[in-house]
């Protein structure tokens, strides 16, 4: 009698379609491309996809990490994924494979558990920690998702640029009343705009970084902010309607938002008093500085606190959001550092021309184990923003790629860049 042919079960990669926010951040960090969208899902293809497990920390929602036992030649394909409302049941294998899976038949799994790969992993390091600081409190995410959103009522809604700038950029205030919403600052929420999009399906959520600090806008109240610039061009300078952004500049006081989140589990500030930050943003990534800024404020005099370090990158001082209260704060509390692009009769200047300037200030806090660094703001920034680090660690004879290392490792280098 013929031996039934061994059956290859395969451990498929998947990403839950009611939980992600479509931040884009697997399919950046896959090493290996095997990740793509469409305008519905993030899906992973079976065929290119070697469970190195490079996606899974960096995703703010934890929808990246599911995992589903099926016959190979049977593995949900690409357009199948594309499809979907909902992650499949996962589904008995037959008994053969089943047997085979028990006798060590081959089953790609994530390297991480098994150190099986299907093709040679290429680990490319992603450039910011994948661990949160040591002391950062503990964040709850994915309380509220897709199918359970929270309701918030705006409290405030306004402008935080020059009202004759093209640069327009809301501060707003959501208000949870007596519903539980827990938030720490580098936490985001995803916010779900109303109608539906050009296939008839809801809008997917977009995610906004808060702007305030644990315990509130106002301190003691149930309610946070968010800083939403209205989009009113695509990244070539085309016309195009940002459909939430929009949605949330024109919102009124008592106006009623659905809500999910919060979400990030990394990109979360130290808690020990003695923590320095460098926060390094552009535009509306200076909102978890904000956040950040915020809470230390809130501590002076409850707790020895470390230094702060802001480099803030705006096309001019009129577009730079919270120019006001910003430059308000005490010198001995926070230095300021601001890069001006176009601000006429000035040089065009970026964050890491500053950086690259205060040299001796950043490497004096580089070498305190107690530093932080945030980076958030335009994608291009990171580069550049890395660079200029780098640069600075090398005039001073040291090594950057060992001290880049422990940054990772330590949890002391985020990014958060779009
Ligand atoms: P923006 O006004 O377009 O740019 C801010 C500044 O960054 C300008 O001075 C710009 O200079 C400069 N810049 C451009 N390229 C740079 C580079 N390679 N390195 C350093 N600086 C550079 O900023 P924005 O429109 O507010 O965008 C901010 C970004 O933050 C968006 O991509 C947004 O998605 C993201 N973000 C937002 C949030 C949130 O919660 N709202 C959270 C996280 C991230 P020039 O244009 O003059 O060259």
């Amino acid at each position: 009698m013929n031996a039934p042919l061994p059956v290859e079960v395969l451990k498929q990669h998947l990403i839950d379609p009611e939980i992600c926010i479509r931040c884009n951040t697997c399919e950046e960090t896959c090493p290996v491309d095997a990740i793509t969208h469409d305008s519905n899902n993030y899906v992973v293809d079976p065929e290119i996809c070697n469970g190195c497990m490079a996606c899974v920390p960096p995703c703010p929602t934890g929808s990246i990490d599911n995992w589903r036992l099926v016959v190979r030649a049977e593995a949900y394909s690409v357009q199948d994924q594309l499809g979907w409302e909902e992650l499949p049941q996962e589904k008995p294998l037959p008994v053969d494979a089943a047997a085979g899976e028990e006798g060590g038949q081959t089953m790609p799994a994530p390297q991480a558990e098994s150190g099986l790969a299907q093709t040679a992993a290429v680990t490319v390091a992603p450039p910011g920690a994948a661990v949160p600081p040591w002391s950062a409190a503990h964040p709850y995410v994915n309380l509220y998702t897709h199918k359970t959103p929270i309701t918030a009522t705006v409290v405030g809604n306004y402008r935080v640029t020059g009202a004759d700038t093209e640069s327009d950029i809301h501060h707003i205030v959501l208000d949870f009343g007596e519903q539980p919403f827990p938030v720490l600052e580098g936490q985001s929420i995803g916010i779900l705009p109303p109608g539906v999009d050009a296939q008839g399906r809801p809008h997917h959520a977009r995610q906004y970084s808060l702007a305030s600090p644990r315990d509130g806008e106002r301190a003691g109240y149930n309610n946070l902010s968010l800083t939403v610039k209205r989009v009113t061009q695509d990244h070539g300078g085309a016309a195009a309607h940002g459909v939430c952004s929009n949605y949330l500049c024109d919102l009124a006081k008592n106006d009623t938002v659905q809500v999910i989140g919060p979400f990030g589990h990394t990109f979360l500030m130290p808690n020990h008093p003695q923590a320095n930050l460098i926060m390094i943003c552009t535009g509306t990534g200076s909102a978890p500085m904000r956040a950040m800024t915020e809470r230390s404020r809130r501590l002076i005099g409850t707790a020895d606190i470390g230094k702060l370090m802001l480099f803030f990158g705006a096309r001019t001082e009129r577009e730079l959001p919270y120019f006001g209260p910003l430059m308000k704060l005490p010198r001995d509390f926070i230095d300021i550092n601001l890069a001006l692009s176009r601000e006429p009769g000035q040089p065009k200047r970026y964050v890491q021309d500053l950086i690259r300037e205060r040299a001796a200030h950043v490497r004096g806090l580089l070498a305190d184990r107690n530093t932080c660094i945030y980076v958030c703001g335009l994608k291009g920034m990171e580069v550049g923003v890395l660079d200029a680090l780098r640069d600075v660690v090398v005039q001073s004879g040291e090594d950057w790629s060992i001290l880049h290392d422990a940054l990772r490792r330590e949890g002391r280098l985020h990014f958060e860049t779009y």
